[in-house]
């Protein structure tokens, strides 16, 4: 083996304990860089679907409650007062066993339903 080869083996040896140092301390780094990134974003991803459902079930109040405060006018009479029932084969949508049914409203005055 020539010198020079021994020198080139020696600083390979070197660079050797280097990368060993490297990756020894950059583990620690690396597990903890990801946890920090990695926890906030399911915190992210379960607020938004939620806050999204919210805004539905918001919008879907909004769109039953005018109708359900009167401002309804029957197209045959013009009579303002309605009778509400549920119409049981129509199912609006379904959470956990409790079903929401689609609403009819009867004209008390003619019997015209919507
Ligand atoms: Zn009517």
């Amino acid at each position: 083996m020539s010198e020079f080869e021994q020198k080139v083996l020696k600083l390979l040896e070197e660079i050797n304990g280097k990368l060993d140092k490297l990756l020894k301390t950059e583990p620690t780094s690396v597990s903890s860089a990801p946890t920090t990134s990695v926890t906030p974003s399911p915190a992210v991803t379960t607020v938004k679907p939620s806050a999204i459902v919210d805004k539905q079930e918001e919008e879907a109040r909004m769109e039953q409650k005018p109708p359900v405060e009167g401002r309804r006018v029957c197209p045959e009479c013009g009579g303002t007062s309605f009778a509400t029932h549920e119409d049981r084969s129509q199912v609006l949508h379904q959470m956990g066993g409790v079903k929401i049914y689609a609403k009819r409203y009867v004209c008390k005055k003619c019997g015209w339903e919507a």
